[in-house]
């Protein structure tokens, strides 16, 4: 689950240049005036007050996010240092040789960040804020977008349909992309520019949940919405003509677990949509959340589950269909049926 207010994030032991130095030795009257021995005095260095960062950093879960290099000075007994936001959040305690860090924000706008130097029974003995600005990235064009997520690339080839064709080297953002019916994963990818910038989005929801594979079924295949070759199409075109649509089998977890949409997705009643609906504890109910979190971020316009339909059974459709806005269950999904055994309710698929 997504952390409350401004997500902060300490990638601790990166360098080691306070002004301290590396040792987190302080000794009475040690520090840089000439302070009376048992006095604290406590400041912030860096970011200066007031300063504005952009998130155009790729962060410790694959976002973008404002690095700030937050540095800190301290003189006098103290036995570690805090960091709060201006929520009261305790963002973390950090050791008197984690003066100099940094801290990614990962959200825009407005934040105050506040340094507390605690004693040896935790109290605060000094304290310094600094407010800074964060502000959303603006990329001229897609390509500057895969830039951004530091995504490697090159442009084409051309293919029927495509209009900014990318073949992006695997993994993408940190994420292993694997075909369906291969045993070792993709090492490029074919695609619009499009699609490949919502799966370096998608990559930090992902990996959030420890997922470091997204099996698929295919992106780009020059048809119809179910079946035949455009432009002759009664339904319309497929997003997966123009690569902007891709097939997901399921995720692959770092201790080897796989969730399976064909097997661990449980369909929901018509009556419930995907998002709202009741969930079977476990993989059902980590895929229902993994993909509802990603379409509320509006990676995707059209996401489909099986809830969709039957030809939707073993995977779920998202795409980037211009104007759509769409996940729910639909009439024709395949019927089911409650059954309660033991006072629990088991949802099973009519064969
Ligand atoms: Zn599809």
């Amino acid at each position: 689950m997504r952390e409350m207010g401004s997500i902060v994030r300490f990638l601790l032991g990166i360098t080691c240049a306070a002004v301290l130095g590396c040792t987190g030795q302080i000794t009475d009257g040690g520090g840089t005036g000439d302070e009376q021995p048992g006095e604290v005095t406590l400041e912030i260095t860096s970011p200066a007050d007031g300063a504005s960062f952009v998130r155009e950093s790729v962060g410790s879960q694959g976002e973008l996010v404002a690095a700030l290099n937050l540095q800190v000075e301290t003189s006098g007994p103290i036995a570690g240092l805090r960091v709060e936001s201006a929520s009261g959040a305790d963002l973390g305690e950090l050791s008197l040789a984690e003066l100099n860090t940094i801290v990614e924000l990962d959200v825009d706008g407005g934040h105050t960040l506040t340094v507390v130097a605690v004693d040896a029974n935790g109290g605060a003995v000094a304290t310094e804020s600094v407010s800074v600005t964060v502000s959303a990235p603006a990329a001229a064009s897609c390509h500057e977008w895969l830039d951004l997520y530091n995504l490697s690339y090159e442009l084409g080839p051309t293919r029927q349909g495509v209009s900014d064709p990318v073949t992006v080297t695997t993994p993408i953002n940190g994420i292993v992309h694997r075909y369906s019916a291969n045993d070792t994963p993709r090492d490029t990818f074919f695609m619009d520019c499009s699609l490949a910038l919502s799966l370096a989005r998608a990559a930090s929801h992902l990996r959030r949940r420890d997922i470091i594979e997204l099996v698929d079924m295919g992106v780009y295949n020059y048809r119809c919405i179910g079946g035949g070759t455009p432009p002759d199409c009664p339904n319309g075109i497929s997003q997966h003509a123009y690569a902007k649509g891709i097939d997901i089998a399921g995720f692959t977890t770092s201790d080897g677990e796989y969730y399976s949409v064909n097997d661990d997705w449980v369909i929901d009643p018509d009556s419930e949509p995907t998002c709202a609906a009741p969930t079977e504890a476990g993989k059902d109910e980590f895929l229902h959340e993994l993909i509802c979190d990603i379409k509320a971020d509006g990676i995707w316009n059209i996401v489909l589950t099986p809830n969709f339909n039957a030809a939707h059974r073993n995977h779920f459709h998202v795409d980037l269909t211009t104007g759509s806005n769409f996940i729910e269950s639909r009439a024709n999904a395949p019927r089911r049926r409650r059954t309660a055994v033991g006072g629990v309710s088991v949802r099973r698929l009519h064969p």
